[in-house]
């Protein structure tokens, strides 16, 4: 799950960002509107948490321009524009939800929990795969019903893959939706991941359920497991 902050009071969106890193989701930080705008456009975002007074472009333009294409991403305004007309002209415009400032870190982390599950496992909070599971909400996975210790990484990478059962994902589409536009040795980095999590995966369940189809990307369930 990737979100983009977009807040340009440097120190908070930090402390945001830092926050949904430890929550599980993988943020990217931007503190300038026209930056935030080529960003959207270039990378892909399940969720924006977007400020509305920014230097180069407002945040209710940004909003616009989003809904004008068509871009299917949930927006979350986080504004100090607090009153009624503001939050209406911002949920009218298509933000998903509206927080005002000053917030509470958990209140923000809730909601962020309910935009991002609701559009990619809708209700159903646990995925499972064969004999694996993984919890969304409390970020474990388990096999055979014991929990397997995993990096952020390694769960943002079976997590894609269990949404997406017996699907063939490329690496590509991983880096998009499980890394951070910060890492740059991406095809590199992305190979150790996965291959330290199908170590892991094939020492809790006695084989691995992950399959590499050379040239074209990862899929778990797939096939028989044996
Ligand atoms: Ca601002």
């Amino acid at each position: 799950m990737r979100i983009l902050v977009v807040e340009d009071e440097k120190e908070l969106c930090q402390t945001i960002a830092e926050g949904l890193r430890i929550d599980g989701f993988e943020v990217d930080t931007c503190y300038d509107g026209e930056e935030a705008w080529e960003l959207i456009w270039v990378e892909q975002y399940n969720l924006i948490i977007l400020d509305l007074n920014l230097p180069g472009m407002d945040g209710m333009e940004i909003l616009r321009k989003i809904r004008e294409v068509n871009l299917e991403v949930n927006v979350l305004i986080l504004s100090a524009r607090g009153q009624v007309k503001d939050r209406v002209e911002g949920l009218d415009a298509g933000a998903n939800d509206y927080l005002c400032k000053p917030f509470a870190f958990e209140e923000l982390s809730s909601r962020v929990r309910c935009l991002t599950r609701r559009r990619f496992v809708q209700n159903n909070i646990v995925l499972t795969s064969g004999e694996l599971s993984l919890n969304t909400k409390t970020r474990i996975a388990y096999a055979k019903g014991c929990e397997i210790s995993l990096t952020r990484k390694e769960l943002g990478i079976l997590e894609y893959l269990m949404l997406h059962p017996e699907a063939v994902i490329s690496q590509e589409e991983l880096i998009q939706y499980v890394w951070d536009g910060s890492v740059d040795s991406f095809s590199n980095s992305i190979r150790v991941h996965i291959s330290t999590l199908r170590k892991k995966l094939r020492s809790a369940l006695g084989y691995d359920p992950i399959t590499n189809r050379v040239g074209q990307g990862y899929l778990i369930g797939g096939k028989k497991y044996e």
